[in-house]
């Protein structure tokens, strides 16, 4: 899947102008472009990779829908590693580095370098373009929470760490709060719960990440999609030596086929298990897997930040979803969090505080707009 969003940013005057998706790449691709204020476009091409669909993109959003005169890109990359912790200006030395990152996350970067292969490509290498990680938010995560307890010298001669990522999503959710609510960001204490596809939950203190639930790859913390969330290391080597499954296979098996998907047997997406909810038990088991651990993970972040001002959920459960924010903070009333129901109920895509009022700790719905971000660091850093 490829997503593209045009933006007019230059600080907080953003003005988003059109997006575009692309989805099924290597098959008969679908293809939707649409200029905000119109009825999106939709279209099917032989699209083969990633590259071929940015080049596609590009040329349909400047050629048929008339975005000409781009003045420099933004790409979204997974992984920065150490190197980048803040958002780069793209050279040729960064694409090189990127392509080194690789080893780190397998999964992840191909598509995006190969994003910005193509990109630069069609456009030619003199339009400035930025790089802005899902890892950089989560730079400021303290030792004691980034580490792991393996041997040490071990640890840092393979890069071993608990990178975070998410970080546009959960930065962009600290960053509405403080909007909405006007408070000083300097002190606030939040809690953010990201669940789409991809599903994690950060701690924020004074607008800096302090812990994360995904750690050296998105596969840690919480029940996703299809990824397995936390599990006990063993299980892999046990499966390895038990059921004979290789490392692409295991691999494959906690990324692809675990999760939502794996433990229903029925789908990924959480819809089709809350239809199913009351009749199919192990439908049942999925989603209520899925919010233990998500509320088991509130509770932890609870504890590191010493209690919060606000718990903020996003992403397509998050945002859709009030039985599963119920399920989540259901029974928290001790700690302060109390849902009102009415509210919860109401808040589907749209931006709402979902608590009772006055209570010790506020719950919101923040609509995600990772895009948003990305332009304004691309604003940033793009000469003019
Ligand atoms: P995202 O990756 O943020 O696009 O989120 C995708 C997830 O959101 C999928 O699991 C969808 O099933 C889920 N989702 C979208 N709409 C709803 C909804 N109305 N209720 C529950 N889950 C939803």
């Amino acid at each position: 899947m490829i997503e593209v969003a045009g933006e007019a940013a230059s600080g907080r005057d953003d003005r988003k102008l059109a997006r575009a998706l692309i989805e099924r790449i290597g098959e008969e691709a679908t293809c939707e472009i649409q200029l905000f204020g119109e009825k999106p476009a939709r279209a099917s091409a032989k699209i083969e990779n990633h590259e071929q669909a940015v080049a596609y993109l590009i040329r349909e959003l400047q050629g048929s829908h008339g975005l000409r005169n781009l003045d420099a890109v933004g790409h979204r990359v997974v992984h920065g590693g150490d190197r980048f912790t803040t958002s780069v200006l793209i050279t040729d030395e960064v694409v090189a580095a990127l392509d080194e990152l690789t080893s780190l996350a397998p999964l992840h970067n191909p598509p995006s370098v190969s994003g910005i292969r193509a990109a630069r490509a069609v456009l030619g290498p003199a339009l400035p373009m930025v790089a802005v990680f899902d890892t950089s938010f989560h730079r400021t995560l303290t030792a004691e929470a980034s580490s792991y307890a393996l041997p040490y010298d071990l640890a840092e001669r393979h890069k071993i760490k608990r990178y975070g990522f998410h970080g546009l999503a959960h930065h962009y959710s600290a960053l509405r709060y403080g909007e909405i609510t006007e408070a000083p960001i300097a002190n606030s204490k939040i809690v953010t719960v990201h669940l789409g596809n991809g599903c994690s939950a950060a701690a924020i203190r004074g607008g800096e990440s302090v812990d994360t639930s995904m750690g050296f790859t998105p596969l840690e913390g919480l029940v996703m999609g299809t990824r397995s969330g936390d599990l006990d290391a063993a299980i892999v080597t046990y499966l390895a030596r038990q059921a004979n499954l290789d490392i692409a296979e295991i691999e494959n098996l906690l990324n692809q086929r675990s999760g939502l998907l794996g433990v229903s047997g029925l789908s990924n997406d959480m819809r089709r298990l809350l239809a199913d909810y009351a009749v199919n038990s192990r439908a049942r088991l999925a989603v209520d897997l899925f919010c233990y651990r998500a509320r088991k993970y509130l509770g932890a972040y609870l504890a590191v930040l010493g209690g919060a001002d606000a718990v903020i959920f996003s992403g397509g459960i998050g945002e859709n979803s009030p039985l599963v924010r119920e399920k989540i903070s259901a029974g928290m009333e001790w700690l302060g969090l109390r849902l009102d129901p009415l509210k919860n109920a109401v808040a589907v895509g749209a931006e709402a505080r979902i608590s009772t009022d006055g209570c010790g700790i506020q719950a919101y719905v923040i609509p995600s707009d990772e895009e948003a971000l990305i332009a304004r660091e691309t604003a940033k850093l793009a000469p003019r």
